[in-house]
């Protein structure tokens, strides 16, 4: 297969600042080499894309993500839906994602096993989309044994066999997270609180079958009880303190503020979930955010994009709401979204360009390193590549019969 060299690139590798006049070469799917424009000679059958100074950066990765919520929460949302439903929405959702440059998503959480079933879709080549990492229903703790209850969105249990049992399910129809509600607040119900046993059977039970567990948490306790525990992936983690973030360290964990849902709904109120309608919580979080960054936490972004007051679609006010007012650099927000977004997928050839990486790239038409918001607005997402393919947008004006010849 001939080699594709995108020469005269703005290049954001995901690691460093941007680099002009570079050139990426793909071949078979993945990065083949990169370098300055005139340190990597073309030959005959390479098909050459001048980028003319527009943005090469690899493809975005949302490590928060509900592909099955379309209006969720309001009248006519999809709580209401049905499965097959809620399958066409999470269809139609993921597809948005990937016009939006986001090659890879990991799931927080999804209904009816809809994530397995997608991703198994998406990698057979059935329909067009993202790399997905599939989730599980959510697991919360019962309060009394009465409220024990399970279907395909929810599992309510007590005591570590009643979680086991249940994440066996899930674990046994494929996914590759589970998703716990280890403590309640950013939105779950105050009081809520797995005891460390019941996160430690499901850790357990997940390992043993290749999975990784995430937490929605906001408890101190909560989030030191879940690290220690082997949750590698923290949602929210409200009252991380010092502790908590050495823990973080320790344990290489990566964690999810997902502030920008707490900024909306508050904003616009109306919600049916446990999200505050002061902006306390919110505060909170984007004064804890340079401090992590500070630390060497890894920080992901994502949020419950898919709820009324969040639509899908967008998902890059997110990284403009932490630039905004929790003054986060636009390169740190690349690298959240990039580089340890690519680890946190699992796999280990995502997230930044680099010779054997997978060739997941944006070519984007103005500069997020300068300015972050510039992923926010479509008209700049030129081309969105997935494994070398197209499968976005197109390729720049006048640049497609140049590459012809
Ligand atoms: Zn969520």
């Amino acid at each position: 297969m001939s080699r594709v060299l995108y020469t005269n690139a703005n290049l954001l590798d995901g690691e460093h600042a941007a680099q002009s006049g570079a050139c990426v070469a793909v071949q078979n799917g993945r990065i083949a080499a990169v370098g300055a424009s005139d340190s990597v000679t073309s030959g005959p059958s390479d098909e050459v894309i001048d980028l003319q100074g527009r943005t090469l950066m690899p493809g975005l990765v949302m490590g928060h993500y509900h592909a099955a919520y379309r209006g969720y929460g309001e009248e006519g949302g999809s709580q209401t839906a049905t499965g097959v439903e809620q399958a066409f929405l999470a269809l139609g959702n993921v597809q948005t994602a990937l016009k939006c440059g986001y090659t890879s998503l990991i799931s927080a959480g999804t209904h009816y096993n809809i994530d397995v079933e997608l991703a198994e879709a998406i990698n057979t080549g059935e329909v067009v989309g993202p790399r997905l990492v599939s989730c599980s229903r959510n697991y919360m703790p019962a309060m009394d044994a009465a409220s024990v209850m399970e279907d395909e969105e929810l599992c309510m249990s007590q005591g570590p066999d009643g979680f086991r049992k249940g994440v066996l399910f899930d674990l046994e129809r494929g996914v590759k997270i589970i998703k716990i509600f280890a403590s309640g607040g950013h939105g779950a119900p105050e009081g809520l609180c797995m005891s460390a046993e019941e996160i430690q059977a499901v850790v357990g039970v997940a390992r043993e079958h290749g999975a990784r567990v995430r937490a929605h948490v906001a408890g101190k306790q909560q989030i030191l009880d879940c690290v220690r525990s082997g949750v590698s992936i923290i949602d929210h983690g409200d009252e991380t303190d010092d502790e908590c973030i050495e823990a973080y360290l320790e344990h290489n964990v990566f964690v999810l503020p997902s502030a920008y849902v707490l900024l909306k709904a508050a904003e616009l109120g109306g919600n049916m979930f446990g999200f505050h309608s002061d902006l306390k919580d919110f505060h909170n979080i984007c004064g804890l955010l340079p401090k992590l960054v500070d630390a060497g936490v890894k920080l992901v972004p994502g949020d419950d994009f898919g709820i009324w007051q969040i639509p899908h679609g967008d998902y890059a006010q997110e990284l403009v709401c932490y630039a905004e007012h929790a003054n986060i650099a636009p390169l740190e927000l690349i690298k959240w979204s990039t580089l340890y977004g690519g680890e946190m997928t699992g796999f280990s050839d995502l997230g930044t360009i680099a010779p054997g990486k997978l060739a997941d790239l944006l070519i984007v038409n103005s500069d997020p390193s300068t300015d972050i918001g510039v992923l926010a607005q479509p008209e700049n997402m030129q081309a969105v590549i997935k494994g070398g393919e197209l499968v976005s947008g197109a390729m720049p004006e006048g640049l497609a019969a140049a590459s012809a010849g």
